[in-house]
């Protein structure tokens, strides 16, 4: 590796500009820092990988987000709710498989009577795991009220992705209305901080339009946010989604996913101590894309312990991989994987 880039590296001069550069490595460079990526993260977080069971809930959406399938306006997919007692018995299913944590994740709704049965469950997790399961929560804005109330019930992370910290950027992948408001998502992150979650956030790479300069400015936003866990991954398009037809602008998938993994390692040399999820979106481009980011420095997995006659119902992109297996399945496949 050139002496300048080592440099930047060890001095940790982590500038836009330099950030870029090191976004762009490719080949024998590309592989080094990797490496280093790993490296950090065996150095100062051992080689301890968590496991977070991941239920998707529900695919039901107030939102219209023009790069997700399970957007409000796509009339073409079939939509579910899980009962209360199929996502208690994922809890169960997490906590004797001793999973450090639960995420559960849904589309988005923000009304009364969905504030109120994350609350209840919430309540019911934690007793029924003798208080044992970690809670974290990815169901997107909501006042600040209620990430109060949950954090109160029993959540203690919340994964909020910014998708990308440039505001115009951000403008060009949502409808432009209040319920699509850039502002408010960045507040959200503020008020999940003071409310006391380890709060996580993350970007889609290679949207259309964005550019190196885009994400070396998204590590610098996550950075100076000090945020305590991160999800990022390529971003895949979706035929019965509006940024669909930007299809011919996208970056080849093999380039998002090198760009994710110089993503993942830079991030883990610019905050050493935080958690790193490993995301199913990089499987769907690499059948070993998940191995791959925790080899250049993630820490976490999310296995999908999702009932699986659901699963191939919660499609925010095409060719989004295990769809058709059930949880015991997958935390065998992951174990042999990660081994
Ligand atoms: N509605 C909640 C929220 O916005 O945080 C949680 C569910 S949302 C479906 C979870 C994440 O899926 C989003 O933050 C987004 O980054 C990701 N996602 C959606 N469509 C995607 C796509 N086409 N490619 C890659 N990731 C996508």
């Amino acid at each position: 590796m050139k002496s300048t880039i080592r440099n930047i590296i060890s001095t940790a001069d982590w500038t836009a500009e330099n950030l870029e550069k090191l976004l762009a490595l490719r080949g024998e460079e590309q592989k080094e820092l990797l490496g280093m990526g790993g490296e950090t993260l065996l150095n100062k977080r051992g080689n301890e990988v968590y496991y977070r069971g991941l239920v998707e809930f529900s695919n039901v959406c107030t939102k219209d987000c023009y790069y997700c399938g399970i957007r409000k306006s796509n009339r073409n997919t079939e939509r579910y709710d899980l009962s209360d007692d199929a996502i208690l018995e994922a809890a169960r299913f997490a906590h004797e498989h001793k999973y450090g944590s639960l995420v559960l994740q849904s589309g988005e709704r923000d009304d009364p009577a969905f504030v109120e049965r994350i609350d209840q469950l919430l309540k019911k997790i934690k007793s029924e795991t003798n208080g044992e399961l970690g809670i974290t929560l990815s169901l997107g804005e909501q006042s600040a009220e209620t990430y109060r109330r949950w954090f109160e019930s029993g959540a203690h992370r919340y994964l909020l992705r910014i998708e990308t910290s440039d505001e115009s950027l951000y403008h060009q992948l949502h409808p432009n209305d209040e319920k699509h408001d850039f502002k408010k998502r960045l507040q959200c992150l503020r008020d999940l901080q003071k409310a006391g979650y380890q709060t996580g956030t993350g970007v889609m790479i290679g949207v259309p339009g964005q550019t190196l300069k885009h994400l070396a400015a998204d590590l610098l936003f996550m950075k100076n946010f000090d945020i305590d866990m991160v999800g990022m991954g390529p971003y895949i398009e979706h035929e019965e989604t509006p940024l669909y037809v930007k299809k011919n602008q996208l970056w080849p998938l093999q380039e998002r996913f090198l760009t994710s993994l110089n993503m993942v390692a830079l991030l883990r040399l610019m905050m050493p101590d935080i958690n790193i999820a490993a995301t199913t979106a990089m499987q769907t481009i690499d059948p070993v894309g998940r191995e791959k980011a925790m080899q250049a420095g993630a820490n976490v997995i999310m296995p999908n312990i999702t009932p699986s006659n659901q699963r191939r119902n919660y499609l925010l992109y095409q060719n989004k991989p295990c769809t058709d297996e059930g949880a015991d399945d997958c935390s065998n496949c992951l174990s042999i994987r990660l081994e």
